[in-house]
């Protein structure tokens, strides 16, 4: 366990605040604030109990240069609208000007620097940058779990950097929720513990695979990942998305899994890759040539549904379909409904699957919805995210 701002005074400290502010932006505006919102808590209890506030974020792929659309200025006005505080944008995050303004901020105001990835020394987790943004508080406080899973100067250096000055490095309550739930789930699950894996490759997720495989009392397989478990049992799945170099993987899992895998039972086939294609309900080894599996079929939803019940933990990864056609989206969303109606702790991670379940309606009957996507696969692979790692112990 690693500490959290619960854990710290905070009161009359400068807190270093690592947020993911990486929001979608048009027109110089941000058009999705979903993101800043999650990190409104920790910023919120910081102020509330006395601290002042230095935020920080990349934004945006600006590869180690200034990117004028990549400035933080909008990500500023609206944090500002939120909090119903002033949020002052510095032109950097770190320099001279920058250590002054930090250094005359008083408790209760807030400062968003700039974009941190205007320098390819954050990238590089560079010792003497992250120093750099060390001197600006003494303390440093990490909420950007979408971020976690990557060493950066400003996500694993600066724990380091603001340790050696004396400072503490703690969790933030996204960054600790995340951890929680996720890690809990994965490591320590109340049981049955079923997971459920789809998408689109299996190549994107052995590791997930592979440890949920060992830990989870059922692996439930759908989406096009399900068609190359079914070409390495040697059906033909006509024109189906098929990751031919990852059958023997495939047959591993197989051979490693068998009591444990729950396969589709009938697939949804359709004669073109589109939403007004004719479609048929088959069993996995009756996909025509020249047809290709684009959903899991209703008898499937049903074995998922009796395999499902009496869970008390499900990790949720990966649409079972071609969601993003609504004629291939019915099995995804009635994956949601029965998780929903579930007396279980229920978890989605992946950028996809997250996106599955806001559109149906249903994401507040979840447990918990992670808001990010390769830092949750990492969580699920079982790796400690170095971004967590690199701060207090409990
Ligand atoms: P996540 O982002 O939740 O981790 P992935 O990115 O692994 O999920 O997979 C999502 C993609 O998988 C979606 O774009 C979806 O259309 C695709 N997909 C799922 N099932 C199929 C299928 N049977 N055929 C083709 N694509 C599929
Ligand atoms: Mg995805």
């Amino acid at each position: 366990m690693r500490k959290s701002v619960r854990d710290v005074d905070v009161a009359g400290r400068r807190a270093l605040v690592r947020v993911d502010f990486n929001v979608p932006l048009a027109d110089g505006a941000v058009t999705d604030d979903t993101r800043i919102r999650a990190a409104l808590p920790t910023i919120r209890y910081l102020l509330e109990h006395g601290a002042a506030v230095i935020l920080m974020s990349h934004l945006g792929r600006a590869k180690g240069k200034p990117v004028p659309e990549l400035r933080m200025d909008p990500v500023a006005a609206r944090l500002a609208e939120l909090l119903g505080r002033p949020v002052r944008k510095l032109d950097d995050c770190v320099g001279p000007e920058v250590e002054a303004a930090c250094a005359a901020l008083q408790p209760g105001e807030v400062v968003l620097l700039e974009n941190t990835r205007f320098h390819p020394q954050e990238e590089a987790n560079d010792p003497a940058f992250a120093a750099q943004l060390a001197v600006l508080g003494d303390l440093y406080v990490n909420d950007a779990f979408g971020a976690a899973h990557r060493a950066h100067a400003s996500t694993e250096g600066v724990a380091h950097a603001i340790r050696q000055r004396g400072g503490q490095a703690v969790a933030g309550f996204l960054l600790e929720k995340e951890v929680e739930f996720l890690g809990r789930a994965v490591e320590n699950p109340e049981r049955p513990f079923v997971a459920i894996l789809g998408g689109a490759k299996i190549s994107d997720k052995i590791g997930v695979i592979q440890n949920l495989l060992g830990r989870c009392d059922r692996l439930l397989i759908g989406g096009a990942m399900a068609n190359t478990f079914f070409k390495a049992m040697g059906f033909e799945m006509g024109d189906s998305l098929v990751e031919d170099n990852a059958l023997e993987t495939a047959r591993a899992l197989l051979a490693a899994g068998a009591s444990r895998l729950v396969l589709p039972v009938d697939l949804i086939v359709a004669d073109a890759f589109a939403n007004d294609a004719h479609t048929r309900d088959v069993a996995p080894d009756q996909v025509p040539a020249g047809w290709r599996a684009l959903d899991v079929g209703p008898k499937t939803i049903q074995t998922f549904e009796s395999a499902l019940s009496g869970a008390r933990t499900v990790v949720w990864n990966g649409p079972l379909g071609a969601f993003e056609m609504p004629s291939f989206a019915r099995s995804t969303f009635a994956l949601a409904e029965v998780l929903a109606r579930l007396d279980a702790v229920t978890i989605v991670g992946g950028g996809d699957s997250v996106a599955a379940v806001q559109q149906s309606g249903l994401a507040d009957r979840f447990t918990h919805i992670s808001t990010g996507g390769g830092a949750s696969l990492e969580l699920l692979e079982g790796r400690t995210l170095p971004g967590v790692a690199a701060l207090d112990e409990r």
